[in-house]
């Protein structure tokens, strides 16, 4: 057993922004029935990789090898800072992989469990197939907005999930009741259509789907106004009205991104695209990936 305090201290020495805890139970029939209705429709367009191992999408206590987990431990890291960039690069994107952070500090967490309670643990950054808002939300973070992110009352929706999977018996925490009510600007906002305002999403249609995971050499849009993800639902979005800046050495924003022009990504080489984005985001998009993107972006 470990108390909360404890494992309060880990998180937050961590740089967990919020954190709670989610029994390590299936999820209930209608949230797993909607995820598979969203894969039939084909809506998460070329994102394969979501359409495998349903079974342990649905039971969480499969995530662990040679071990049933019990808990879930989610942690949101802030990552908004107020700097502007020269061209439309997503926030999330300006600073180092996300990935590579929150893994290596709730790595240092899991490591303490291990060693102070013997559990079993396993660290995921949107590297297994576990439903993460739905746990958040079971956890007492927040709650999913219409915009299909986490919002974190009276923080926003600048944040990074992570989570650790463990067979450590831990209370869980009070779920998030909250929701978007009446509100709907993200909807509205939305340059590419993809919300339908009632919770679902095209990511066929979303501008960060297409400049991120869309693999085709053209796009099926005619124009794009943004290079590299997009944050029109989160600007739009009044939880975000003045959110936290982040306090994370690694997620202050790169200046050589912030201050990238569209002549430099034209005539970018391998070898600057490498320097520049190694421990990057975009480099999941690859230099042939945003040039192709540069081609559809329209500025105004
Ligand atoms: S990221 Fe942009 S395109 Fe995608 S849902 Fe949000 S506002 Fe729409
Ligand atoms: S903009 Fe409004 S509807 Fe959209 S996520 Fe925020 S609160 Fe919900």
């Amino acid at each position: 057993m470990m108390d909360s305090a404890r494992l309060d201290a880990l998180l937050t020495a961590a740089g967990a922004y919020r954190w709670g805890i989610a029994a390590a139970e299936p999820v209930d029939e209608a949230a797993a029935a909607l995820y598979l209705d969203w894969i039939a429709a084909g809506k998460h367009g070329e994102m394969g990789y979501l359409d495998r191992y349903h079974d342990v999408r649905r039971d969480p206590r499969l995530l662990l090898d040679g071990a049933v987990a019990r808990s879930v431990i989610v942690a949101a890291f802030n990552y908004y800072h107020p700097a502007t960039s020269r061209l439309p690069i997503a926030r999330y994107a300006r600073a180092l992989d996300y990935h590579e952070v929150v893994r290596d500090r709730l790595r240092a967490v899991a490591e303490a469990i291990t060693a102070e309670t013997g559990a079993s643990c396993r660290v995921t950054v949107d590297t297994a197939p576990l439903r993460e808002r739905y746990m958040a939300v079971k956890a007492g973070l927040g709650f999913v907005g219409l915009n299909n992110l986490l919002i974190i009352p009276g923080a926003g929706s600048y944040f990074f999930l992570g989570e650790i999977v463990t067979d450590l018996e831990l209370p869980p925490s009070q779920p998030c009741t909250m929701s978007c009510g009446d509100c709907g600007r993200c909807v509205e906002r939305c340059p590419g259509r993809a919300l339908d305002g009632r919770g679902g999403m095209d990511a066929r249609r979303c501008l960060s789907y297409l400049t991120i995971e869309y693999r085709g050499e053209t796009m099926p849009v005619d124009s794009l106004s943004v290079l590299y993800g997009c944050d029109a639902c989160q600007l739009a979005c009044p939880h975000n009205a003045a959110p936290p800046v982040t306090e994370i050495p690694e997620f202050q924003p790169s200046e050589a991104v912030l201050t990238l022009t569209r002549d430099d990504i034209a005539g970018m080489t391998q070898q600057e695209f490498s320097r520049i984005f190694r421990h990057s985001a975009v480099k999941r998009t690859k230099l042939s990936g945003l040039l192709r993107n540069l081609r559809y972006l329209v500025l105004t």
